[in-house]
């Protein structure tokens, strides 16, 4: 197994040469990955770890990985604990090339019992800017000769972030302070919450892997009645049957899909970082209009 590992590998690192002109980067997941690629452009070549509809929190890394990231010349992760597979990974490909946190300088968000960083920075568009910064510098770094490029991708990303952070901003403005409650089945918005004043309650923890008890769920019906909320929603990357069964408790209606962890396919409500925030947004925004 390990010498077939290693036949792969060296394999690749001689039919790489094709792409020998252009950096090959390494994103983790699909949001990231998208943000990699909106300040890459042409200029890069670009691999997504964890693709389109997948669940970050289930992922566990295969050889193909680490022939992946051998072969890169920076990887970049979102980091504050999100990629805790990624050092293992790394040591095992051999590669010893930079490494990017794209979160570098968000303020972190300490959240629950017991305290843990909240790795979901991505859902406030302003630590977006942030990120994209982060990358702009980072691919400057390895390919200088392209600066322009990558200086001109990242201002227009970032033009667009901010004009999409002032219309999520009026958008919640117009829902009456008392109203802007939404109930989801795994807690990714702590970021979103902090950043537009929208309290989330959501019954599993930050993780998506853990199932919550028959008793935990008589006390989310009961929660779901006392807050007058009239939807719940589902998440792309979720097993959906907590949500569809409190629903059903509850006669409450399923407020549509909310994209947390990742991008929806290319043809999709979310194919892109900014599509993710735009959608999510119009739809709890509708669904809070009904709350009582
Ligand atoms: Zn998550």
């Amino acid at each position: 197994m390990q010498r077939l590992f290693i036949a792969v590998l060296l394999w690749l690192s001689c039919s790489s040469s094709a792409y020998a002109d252009k950096p090959h980067v390494v994103a983790s997941f699909s949001i990231l990955g998208d943000m990699v690629a909106q300040v890459g452009g042409d200029d890069i070549e670009l691999t997504t770890l964890i693709g389109a509809n997948s669940d970050p929190h289930a992922f566990s890394p295969s050889p193909a990985h680490a022939v992946t990231i051998a072969r890169a010349d920076l990887v970049v992760i979102n980091g504050l604990g999100f990629e805790g597979w990624m050092e293992r990974l790394i040591t095992s490909s051999g590669y010893a090339g930079p490494v990017l946190m794209a979160s570098e300088g968000v303020s972190p968000l300490v959240t629950g019992i017991p305290a843990h960083t909240d790795f979901h920075a991505w859902q406030d568009a302003t630590n977006g800017k942030r990120y994209i910064t982060n990358i702009r510098d980072a691919l400057i770094r390895i390919d200088a000769k392209n600066a322009a490029g990558y200086n001109s991708r990242a201002q227009a990303a970032i033009t667009e972030l901010a004009q999409l952070d002032a219309w999520i901003k009026s958008q919640i403005s117009s829902i009456p302070k008392d109203k802007r409650r939404l109930m989801t089945t795994h807690n990714s918005f702590g970021y979103y919450e902090r950043a537009y004043g929208v309290t989330f309650i959501a019954p599993i923890g930050i993780s998506t892997d853990s199932e919550p008890s028959a008793a935990e769920i008589a006390s989310l019906v009961d929660q779901l009645r006392a807050e007058h909320l009239q939807a719940i929603f589902l998440e792309n990357i979720s097993a959906n049957r907590l949500g569809t069964q409190l629903s059903v408790d509850t006669g409450t209606h399923i407020g549509g899909t909310l994209y947390s962890d990742a991008l929806s396919d290319a043809s999709g409500q979310a194919a892109s970082y900014t599509a993710l925030l735009r959608h999510n947004t119009q739809q709890m925004v509708a669904a809070m209009r009904k709350n009582n």
